[in-house]
């Protein structure tokens, strides 16, 4: 019965067009999880920050002016500013999206294989574009750590580690996978067909994309703000910050990057997996098992960046 239950949403959820924000779930959710770990400071003046942003950015719009209380229209401005970069895609704003859309920033190719037996090997020979999420990262958090820097630009700087450190734990923005029919990479699963009927989820890229719309229904009577709290306090719950620890290694964005790449080589591309059919459910679960851990490591690992940029 569950199960039937379970399938009836898939289905609703993959009919269901544009009505919720798809790839925004994730980014909000780590978001949700940094914010309960960043200290009252930080949070002040992340949010200061942010609203110095320059107005063609349309990022200080973001804050709600309606009669809920100030900490909780910050809150939810500090989780919308984790998706400002997927805003700028938009090319109805095409000025917008010409000076502040970077499509490298989102991912870094590693460029792997599976030998004849199976064993997934790096192609040493492919080298990742110059310009990619980890020197990004980098360049990003130069910026926010100085305060020589006009407010105004280190504002959209910390717009971009908001989504960045999101982009970087889903392991297909570290994953190009190598095959006879995809020789250049399948950039992170987007060459991975699933559906070519127009569903949401066309390839493997978008369902992990969206892994947690398809784990959690948000319920007719939930708000969005509801729906997100669920998602994150189920995840802290599962993998609790206390023993994360140890894992969060401070600004090794190239570590992180390898941890996805790992986790792409390992559970992404199971044998039985096909191409232009929904995987089934058990690859859901599988899938689910690896984001799960890998969002709660962005949230903390988020939160002791700012916490650490903006100490004092
Ligand atoms: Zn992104």
């Amino acid at each position: 019965m569950r199960r039937i239950f379970k399938q009836a949403m898939l289905v609703l959820f993959l009919l269901s067009g544009s009505t919720y924000a798809w790839n925004d779930t994730g980014h909000k959710v780590v978001s949700r999880i940094a914010w309960e770990y960043m200290t009252p400071q930080t949070r002040a003046k992340v949010i200061a920050l942010l609203m110095s942003a320059p107005s063609d950015a349309d990022l200080a719009n973001l804050l709600a002016t309606d009669a809920r209380p100030q900490p909780v229209r910050e809150r939810e401005f500090f989780l919308r500013a984790s998706t400002w970069a997927d805003m700028m895609r938009d090319g109805k704003f095409s000025a917008r999206r010409e000076k502040y859309h970077q499509s490298p920033w989102h991912y870094i190719n590693f460029f792997w294989e599976s030998a004849p037996d199976g064993t997934p090997r790096d192609r040493a020979d492919m080298k990742a574009e110059p310009e990619n999420i980890v020197v990004r990262l980098q360049l990003l958090q130069s910026m926010l750590a100085d305060a020589s820097q006009e407010q105004s630009q280190r504002a959209i700087a910390l717009a971009w580690v908001l989504h960045l450190v999101g982009d970087i734990h889903q392991p297909l923005h570290n994953s190009a996978r190598v095959t006879a029919t995809e020789p250049e990479g399948d950039r992170g699963g987007n060459l991975f067909t699933l559906d070519t009927t127009g569903a949401r989820v066309r390839n493997l890229h978008s369902f992990w994309d969206g892994i947690l719309n398809l784990t959690f229904n948000q319920k007719p009577v939930e708000s969005d703000e509801a729906f997100i709290n669920r998602i994150a306090q189920s995840i802290v719950v599962h993998h609790p910050q206390a023993k994360m620890q140890s894992r969060l290694k401070p600004g090794e964005f190239a570590a992180w990057a390898r941890e996805g790449d790992a986790s792409a080589k390992s559970a992404v591309y199971p044998s039985w997996l096909r191409r232009y059919e929904m995987p089934p459910e058990k690859y859901r679960k599988r899938a689910y098992r690896v984001a799960e851990p890998a969002l709660a490591l962005a949230g903390y690992r988020l939160a002791e960046m700012l916490n650490r940029l903006f100490a004092s």
